[in-house]
Order: structure tokens, then sequence, then C-alpha cells
């Protein structure tokens, strides 16, 4: 499937696990009839990956074009901290963000999704120059691709930055390069850091703001996850579709929303039970997308959510 299959139908899909080798990816992917998937280039708690060889490169591409899923992302390192002033970490978090990003290009994905960074220690000001700077420096690289730089909005705990429009807005004017970086907006990490996504209203102010300061004023991608905790509770905690505190209304609504046809829109929700889970998730969103009016009472809906919430 080209990404252009997925303007005709919501693309959605599931972060899926690289063990084995990571053109394995596909064939998780494939198996559960994702459009789009997400995977992390190595274990995302380590610095270091192994070595990937052009042959395996190849492969992926070649698996890439053949297995019918479209727009892939890589979810770069956790451990990456673009903000810290800490001279050690800038250099351990440079050196792992520059990987990833050629790495990235190599495999010829469409978007690295990196959380912006923290704070800790500093103004929010002069951490979102050292985010930017590391961030610039990268794009700088001379390496040949398309991938662009996804900066992802965080749940507002701690001193994450990216919790704001105003954040990710002052991020992306300092580092420039609007054609090689975008914005994935997270959905439980927008309703955590306060943003009630839940209704009509919320949704729209929300989105307008958000959509305004994205580079090219398009979000490029977005992670697809309930949140478990209330409005503003900061709280990077994600659940089941329809069973968290953002509810099914905002996933049926942001499937029809036109300003996201084609949008790679990847599920970040619990794996407790082998892909069980991320089954049914998928298949509470393939139901909300064929319906034209929101009907959360639709009896395959509520088998579905009961089916998740009762573990079996
Ligand atoms: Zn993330
Ligand atoms: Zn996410």
């Amino acid at each position: 499937m080209t990404p252009e299959t997925c303007l005709k139908s919501a693309c959605t899909g599931v972060h899926v696990s690289i063990q084995g080798g990571i053109s394995t990816a596909f064939d998780r992917g494939t198996a559960l009839g994702c459009r789009t998937i997400q995977i992390f280039s190595h274990s995302s708690r380590t610095w270091a990956g192994p070595e990937i060889s052009d042959s395996e490169i190849d492969r992926f591409r070649s698996m890439h074009r053949s297995m019918g899923i479209g727009p892939i992302l890589v979810h770069a390192s956790y451990l990456i901290n673009a903000a810290t002033s800490d001279p050690e970490k800038r250099k351990k978090s440079g050196k792992a963000l520059l990987e990833d990003w050629i790495l990235s290009n190599r495999l010829g994905v469409s978007g690295l999704v990196l959380h912006p960074g923290s704070a800790a220690g500093q103004s929010v000001d002069s951490a979102i120059s050292l985010a930017a700077e590391m961030i610039r420096e990268v794009l700088d690289w001379p390496v040949k691709g398309e991938t662009r730089l996804l900066l992802e909005n965080t749940a507002g705990g701690g001193k994450t930055l990216g919790r704001s429009p105003e954040e990710l807005e002052a991020l992306f004017s300092a580092i420039g390069h609007p054609s090689r970086i975008g914005l994935c907006l997270d959905s439980c990490h927008l309703f955590a850091a306060g943003f009630d996504v839940s209704g009509e209203s919320g949704y729209e102010k929300t989105l307008r703001e958000f959509c305004r300061v994205a580079p090219q004023k398009k979000v490029t991608a977005w992670h697809l996850n309930d949140a478990l905790f209330e409005v503003g509770s900061g709280r990077d905690r994600h659940t089941h579709i329809g069973t968290g505190r953002i509810g099914l209304w905002f996933f049926w609504k942001l499937l029809k929303d036109p300003r996201f046809e084609g949008c790679p829109m990847i599920l970040e929700t619990p794996k407790t039970d082998g892909d069980r889970e991320d089954r049914l998730n998928l298949e509470t969103l393939s139901i909300l997308g064929r319906q034209s009016v929101f009907d959360a009472g639709e009896p395959a809906l509520r088998a579905t959510l009961s089916a998740l919430a009762g573990g079996r």
C-alpha cells in the first residue's frame, strides 16, 4: 500500500516491535492489518544501537515497497534530551539523535519522532535555545533522504518542553529547516497537558491552535492514545481507545477530520496480552471510521470495548 492509498481511508497502525531484526516489523504490522507502523531503531532505553548493514537497509526498503504498509515512523530513543545543559549528556544525546536521523534517512521512513527535551535546572527559554541548537546541527548534517524530524507534544509533566502551541512555535522557529521538520500530536499528551479535546469546542480550539504553529500549518502524524488520568493531570499514562478520559467521540471526530486525511495515526496503547489489545483497538478505530454519525452504542463497538475491559 502506498501513502496515496492512505488518503482514501484512515491511515491507522500500531507501534510494533523489531525484535529479531528491523525488517520483522513488516510481518507484525501486516498481520495486524496496519496501514502505517512506528518502530524504535533499537531498544529505546539504551544509548547505542547495533550497526545496520546496507543489505539489511535494502531488505527493509524492498519490504516497505512490497508489503502494503504506507508511511513509517521511527521513534527516537527516550534517553535523548536535546535541551540538557550538562556537557556529557549533550554529547551522548547529540550522538544518539544524529544516529537515529541518519538511520531513518537510510531506511527511507517518513518521520523520526522526538520528544523536544526537558528544561530541568534552567529556564524554558534557554532550554528551547539548547534544544533548537542540537536539532539544527542534526538537520544540517549532510545526509541524503526525505525523512522529517517530527517534534512530539508532551504531557506537561515535570519540565518537559513542547506541552503547548506556544512552546512548540518557539522551538520550530528557533530550529528553522521548515521543510525537514513537522509536528506529531499525541492525543493522551494533549489531554494530560490540559487541552480538553473530548468535546466539540475544546477540540476545535485546540486543533486550530496546534495546526497554526505546525510547520506548513499541518500536523504530520498522530499518536492515538486514550488518557488514563483527568484533563490537565500532567501524567503520561496511555490507555485503550474509548476506555479512558478522552473517550470515543474524539477519535471518531479525528478520523473524519479532513485536516488529517492521509496522516499516519499510530496506536501506542498498552500491550499486556500479545497483539490481542492492538487488534481490538484497531477494530474500535475501524468501526468509528465507518460511522457517518457518531454512535457510541453500536453493538459491534460495545462488544470490542467490553472485550478490552474484560481482558478476554
Ligand atoms: Zn513519544
Ligand atoms: Zn506518543
